[in-house]
């Protein structure tokens, strides 16, 4: 399977992606039922002396699943083994990091959606009974090898909840959907970063760029980087209204976020197919991209605006992407 990419969800440099991560609950913006129900599920733990549960978060690329993941396992006072569904090919990739677990300790699988069955079916009686089955050899002299595993939590991590079989799901003890943010927490996120950055953004600034964010604290980081880049590069000693406005002209990113390939999305069913319904499949042929990321990229930003709507027949451009993109529907007077 392709991954799924979105230019502006691309991480850029490692080293300031890592500063801007938050490191305590209270820098964690947003997301309170999540971050309660998590608390809860760890206090519980820790008062029992037990491995906590393992648990799933779902949600779009940049929530804050992956950080939610290291809150969780500073929480646990365990440090947090990281890996991803595509890095776990053969079965010995994971029972390689299974029995080097030690007691209590917590594993992240990113983009767990994108294991393959072999190696869920490894996973299954690890997380149920922490036993890890093995075959050893090949042929008639072929046996299982069965080994105890200490106890450890997953915390597994998905964009994609729908590819998750229905037996892995259901050993998770807690699955936890990520939403998109409100713009206030999303003005905060972007504060709290650009003090981080020593970049100075007014009041003005940050309203543009926490519109144009697609409500995901990822997004909002990255068009502050790219603004403090032109303020810089332009002698610019803060960040203001201008700067803001320039760097998203600059990214081809409109006021609310829009991108030139979602703009596509919509022109297509608009002017190509009327309007819609269109099938999933032949927007990705029209557009030229794969089904997965119109899936589960675009179209979840685009239906949180209220700009289209999946249906049984297909997609249906609705009446605020045609005013966004200054088209004119059919019976509309001039
Ligand atoms: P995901 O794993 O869902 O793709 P990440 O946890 O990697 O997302 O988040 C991307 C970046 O966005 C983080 O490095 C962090 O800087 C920022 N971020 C995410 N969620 C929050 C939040 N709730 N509060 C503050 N910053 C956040």
């Amino acid at each position: 399977m392709k991954p799924v990419t979105h230019p502006i969800l691309l991480s850029d440099d490692p080293t300031i992606d890592q500063a801007l991560r938050p490191t305590v609950w209270s820098e964690y913006v947003g997301q309170e039922k999540i971050k309660k129900n998590l608390k809860i599920l760890i206090e519980a733990a820790q008062k029992r002396n037990e491995a906590a549960d393992h648990v799933l978060f779902c949600g779009q690329a940049g929530l804050g699943k992956t950080t939610l993941a290291y809150l969780t396992a500073k929480e646990l006072r365990s440090p947090l083994k990281v890996t991803s569904g595509p890095a776990l090919e053969k079965m010995g990739d994971l029972a390689a990091i299974l029995t080097n677990l030690e007691k209590g300790e917590v594993l992240f699988i990113d983009e767990a959606h994108r294991m393959n069955r072999m190696i869920e079916e490894v996973l299954y009686p690890a997380m149920e009974s922490r036993k890890l089955h093995l075959i050893v050899g090949k042929g008639p002299s072929a046996r299982t090898l069965s080994l105890d595993l200490p106890p450890f939590t997953l915390i597994a991590a998905t964009t994609r909840e729908n590819l998750l079989s229905g037996p892995l799901r259901s050993r998770f003890g807690a699955t936890f959907r990520l939403n998109y943010y409100d713009p206030e927490d999303i003005k905060k996120i972007l504060r709290r970063s650009a003090e981080i950055l020593k970049a100075n953004a007014t009041e003005e600034a940050v309203n543009i760029l926490a519109k144009a964010s697609r409500a995901t604290p990822r997004v909002a980081n990255r068009l502050l980087k790219r603004a403090r880049d032109y303020a810089e590069v332009k002698g610019e000693r803060i960040i203001d209204d201008k700067v803001a406005l320039k760097t998203l002209e600059l990214l081809e990113i409109d006021s609310l976020g829009l991108e030139p390939q979602d703009r596509r999305l919509i022109q297509i069913i608009i002017q190509k197919f009327n309007g819609g319904p269109v099938g999933v499949n032949t927007l990705a042929a029209a557009l030229n991209e794969d089904k997965g990321v119109i899936e589960d990229i675009y179209e979840p930003y685009l239906m949180s605006l209220g700009f289209i709507l999946r249906s049984a027949a297909g997609r249906l451009a609705l009446p605020a992407a045609y005013d966004h993109l200054g088209i004119k529907r059919r019976g509309e007077l001039l």
